[in-house]
């Protein structure tokens, strides 16, 4: 378990929870209608915060999470900068999200159009991924006919968070919530699937968090969307490419590169060793590169020169 460094000070709020990667701060006054969501440079790998952090990377993220909130058709937690909520601080402000703050759904909405990562392999011991029988003969990377939900229970802090089935998610949350949150998840990966397609990229698979508005009971979708974080995102035309290895064709858009150089210089026993600049940069225009084929525009920021 790698220490997070202290996080920043922001004038107005205060410091919550932090995350592997994002920060959370309530209002300093002790309101609760608002969550300011911070998301940082650093970058993890095999459960490991890793050093250096990745500048340009938390507001990358940011940026590309406001995007698909501004194309999904399901209301979400963003409020524009309102009166009652405390301004968001200027030095934070190309990679935070003010929010409204929900009662979360103790569930991750994992919504799978391909067959990779854990789901592949329960899919291995068990034939099935999270109750959902598959044909047989599917290998590492195939497309599935049709997406899955596949939800996960959010553990308590420290624990690790578990697939379960649908009829788990019943009991967790209620039929109707239960139902609402599987039907709204696929529904939302598959015009996203669609769109990204279109650019070149496959979306494998995705999680979503979705919470309940507290004053009118209505599904609002939380957390950050269909970012590389969230999700696994391939190359189109590596993925189609038979020629290719597996590796190169089911190669994520985000931290494959961390992963491969954490692979080849660390035996995973102690501390991870600190990211050469090279790999800090190649790994900064990985994730530039997902934002530009998904939104067509340059990124909001520019890169800082390292
Ligand atoms: P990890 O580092 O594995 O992601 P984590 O999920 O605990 O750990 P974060 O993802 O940084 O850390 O935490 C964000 C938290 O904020 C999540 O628990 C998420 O459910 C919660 N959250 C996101 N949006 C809202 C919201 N609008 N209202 C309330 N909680 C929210
Ligand atoms: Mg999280």
């Amino acid at each position: 378990m790698t220490l997070l460094p202290a996080p920043t000070q922001l004038a107005g709020w205060r410091h919550i929870y932090s995350g592997k990667v994002r920060d959370l701060y309530t209002p300093a006054d002790g309101s609760d209608a608002h969550l300011l969501v911070v998301a940082s440079n650093r970058v993890s790998a095999f459960d490991h915060v890793l050093e250096p952090p990745i500048p340009g990377k938390g507001a990358l993220l940011t940026a590309l999470s406001n995007w698909w909130f501004a194309r999904i058709d399901l209301p979400n937690h963003l409020v524009a900068e309102e009166s009652d909520a405390p301004a968001v601080p200027a030095e934070v402000a190309d990679r935070a999200m003010l929010t409204r703050r929900l009662e979360m759904y103790p569930i991750e909405c994992v919504v799978r159009g391909a067959l990779t990562g854990s789901g592949f392999a329960e899919y291995q011991r068990t034939g099935a991924v999270c109750g959902i029988e598959l044909p047989s003969g599917l290998d590492d990377g195939d497309l599935l006919d049709r997406p899955i939900f596949t939800p996960a229970y959010k553990a308590p802090l420290g624990e690790h968070d578990e697939n379960i089935t649908f009829e788990r998610s019943v009991e967790l949350v209620g039929p109707e919530a239960a139902a609402a949150l599987r039907d709204a998840s696929l529904q939302i990966f598959t015009a996203a699937r669609d769109l990204a397609a279109g650019r070149g990229v496959v979306l494998a698979d995705t999680k979503f968090e979705l919470g309940r508005d507290p004053l009118t009971g209505a599904l609002v979708l939380a957390d950050e969307v269909l970012t590389s974080d969230s999700s696994r995102y391939w190359d189109a035309s590596a993925y189609h490419d038979a020629a290719r290895s597996r590796q190169d064709r089911l190669a994520s858009f985000d931290k494959q590169i961390v992963r491969n150089w954490l692979s080849e210089h660390w035996d995973r026993a102690g501390a991870p060793p600190a990211l050469p600049d090279e790999i800090v940069a190649k790994t900064y225009d990985r994730y530039r590169e997902l934002y530009v084929r998904l939104t067509g525009d340059e990124p909001p920021v520019a890169p800082v020169a390292i």
